[in-house]
């Protein structure tokens, strides 16, 4: 076992991984940026270590001043979290060269995943259904026509190496695919540096829906079953809930158990999200995120498991304890992505937390990294917490979730909880009957009071 953890994250998740360390007696390295001095997971980590300046790149993604964070501090391990270099196979390479664990998959199987064209051929092969679309990166307009004429109109423009929901565009017809390919590969290019990209099939109103796995890379893998994350803007998803709405026992068991068998075929160690398009009862593989994922607690909540825990222990060597005989799916939770933005306009709103009340009692939690008195710096996303709900049954998890809605006070800066106040109360919400268009047909209707 790892005797001390370096936390290579900021915010929510690194107070998250700090729980988990602490509980299986492991110390903890906080690493800070020189914005980062008063964050609470830097006051709540047995020791910290400032890396950098504000900018990302040159602290949170600093790999030199990590390993001579590692050095100074004596880590065994580094816990990545998400985001940041959680999906940089580079990283566990080089930890690996300095005989420190990475808390995270084999960094053959985060170079598959991380080219979205690798993946879709590597989860086709290993039995998981895909969108309809080209077999690889598309380099002339005359193929993309011809891939496009084959699996019709409407279709998707994008990047390889896509992610954060950038470098796609969407094409109607022959006349507007030329365009959606040149846009997406300029925007594909500077934001990741790589103009590749492919065609998919769009699909029209489709809601995602994610299987957690779970495998140790000896032969043992599991699923712990889905996650709904259709309520998206921009791509970017802001509640999620499991169970699926749309998915009964059958459906869950059969996706699931083709996910556990494809990760056990490949070696898979750690935990990992396979992420699908539903429509129509059919499953398509969009992406596998090869990390621990912003919206874990939702399954957390649902099946008892810390999933943080279990990645800890299989990156130390471990073999996987449970087996999909003891993953029980019970009650229903439902997380929302609070952010320092304003709830009509989403304008971030960085700035310093005058009062801060979060809610409480049966089945809330709240992960969030912030305090009342802590200034929000306007360097890093805008995730200021997640609120978590769980209840027997849908019904009282969205019962739950209104109440504490009520409850959560954060006085000083602009939130979205008045978004998830007025998306509680809406019939679409209460039935489950939305897709990954809902969000965004809501807000443009005028749903927020403002235009999105
Ligand atoms: P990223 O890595 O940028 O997040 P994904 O491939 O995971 O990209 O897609 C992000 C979101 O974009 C999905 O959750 C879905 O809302 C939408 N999307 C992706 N592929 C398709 C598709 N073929 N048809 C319709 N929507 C799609």
């Amino acid at each position: 076992m790892f005797d001390k953890i370096l936390i290579a994250n900021r915010g929510e998740i690194a107070l998250r991984i700090l729980r988990a360390a602490r509980e299986l007696g492991i110390a903890t390295v906080a690493v800070h940026s020189t914005a980062d001095a008063e964050a609470m997971h830097v006051k709540l980590a047995d020791e910290s270590v400032c890396i950098g300046p504000p900018a990302a790149r040159d602290s949170y993604l600093n790999i030199p001043a990590l390993l001579a964070a590692c050095e100074i501090t004596g880590a065994d391990a580094v816990h990545p979290g998400y985001g940041f270099l959680s999906e940089n196979a580079g990283f566990a390479d080089i930890l690996a060269e300095h005989g420190i664990g990475f808390i995270g998959p084999k960094a053959d199987h985060i170079r598959i995943m991380g080219d979205k064209i690798e993946a879709k051929r590597t989860a086709r092969a290993l039995g998981i259904p895909c969108v309809p679309g080209s077999d690889g990166a598309i380099t002339e307009d005359a193929e993309a026509l011809r891939v496009a004429e084959t699996i019709g109109y409407p279709v998707l423009v994008k990047a390889a190496s896509g992610g954060g929901g950038r470098g796609m565009k969407v094409a109607h017809s022959a006349a507007e695919l030329s365009d959606a390919l040149a846009t997406a590969r300029t925007e594909a290019k500077a934001a990741f540096g790589d103009d590749a990209v492919y065609l998919e099939k769009y699909l029209m109103r489709p809601r995602h829906i994610e299987i957690q796995i779970l495998g140790d890379g000896q032969g043992r893998a599991i699923h712990l079953g889905e996650r709904d994350c259709s309520l998206q803007r921009r791509h970017q998803k802001v509640l999620e809930e499991s169970p699926s709405p749309a998915l009964n026992d059958g459906q869950r068991e059969e996706i699931g158990e083709i996910c556990a068998a494809a990760m056990r075929k490949l070696g898979y160690s750690g935990v990992g999200t396979i992420e699908f398009l539903y429509e129509d009862g059919a499953f398509y593989f969009i992406e596998m995120n090869t990390r621990i994922q912003v919206e874990h607690p939702v399954t957390e909540m649902v099946t008892g498991f810390d999933l943080v825990n279990e990645q800890i222990l299989i990156a130390a060597g471990s073999q996987l304890s449970i087996t999909q005989a003891d993953v029980h799916m019970r009650g229903h939770a439902i997380e929302c992505r609070i952010n320092a933005e304003n709830a009509a306009t989403f304008r971030p709103s960085p700035g310093k937390i005058a009062y801060y009340h979060p809610p409480g009692g049966l089945g809330v939690r709240v992960d969030s990294a912030v305090y009342q008195g802590y200034t929000i710096p306007p360097y890093y996303d805008s995730l200021v917490g997640k609120l978590i709900v769980h209840g027997r049954n849908r019904n009282e998890a969205l019962l739950r979730l209104r109440r504490s809605l009520g409850e959560f006070i954060v006085d000083g800066i602009d939130t979205t909880i008045p978004l998830f106040r007025a998306l509680v109360q809406n019939p679409d919400i209460q039935n489950g009957d939305y897709d990954i268009h809902w969000l965004e047909r809501f807000l443009a209707d005028g749903g927020m009071g403002g235009t999105s």
